[in-house]
């Protein structure tokens, strides 16, 4: 275990299996959400050190449920990346101008995935 916590955030079932499987391996806690609402209720009760949230989600999207944690004292220092499809630039974009700590491509590198995940952890821990 590497003492971390990351909250994934995610409604493909074989996506999230994959981010799961690949997380959990290299020794991370891992939480699911399967939407939006169920991201933020979890972010809010488990406090990950980290979010990875797919923007293309059914009712409360991506976008909406980081304004969400953003509007809330408690969840605002939580890092928040969003995990884009690789050929949606415009995702991309709009990812970055809606506040996101950053984002990562779908499909999953899994190779490169960890050290991209824990780069987002490091980031905001040691600034320097
Ligand atoms: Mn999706």
């Amino acid at each position: 275990m590497t003492g971390h916590r990351i909250l994934v955030v995610e409604d493909n079932e074989r996506n999230l299996k994959l981010v799961r499987d690949i997380l959990s391996f290299a020794g991370y806690e891992v939480i699911a959400a399967r939407s939006g609402e169920q991201g933020v209720d979890l972010a809010r009760e488990q406090r990950p050190d980290l979010v990875l949230m797919d923007l293309q989600l059914p009712a409360m999207d991506g976008v909406e449920a980081l304004r969400v944690l953003r509007d809330d004292p408690d969840t605002r220092p939580i890092p928040v990346v969003a995990v884009t499809a690789f050929a949606m630039k415009d995702d991309r974009d709009r990812a970055l101008r809606a506040g996101f700590d950053g984002y990562l491509e779908k499909p999953i590198n899994v190779r490169a995935f960890p050290e991209l995940v824990r780069g987002f952890l490091h980031s905001k821990e040691d600034p320097a």
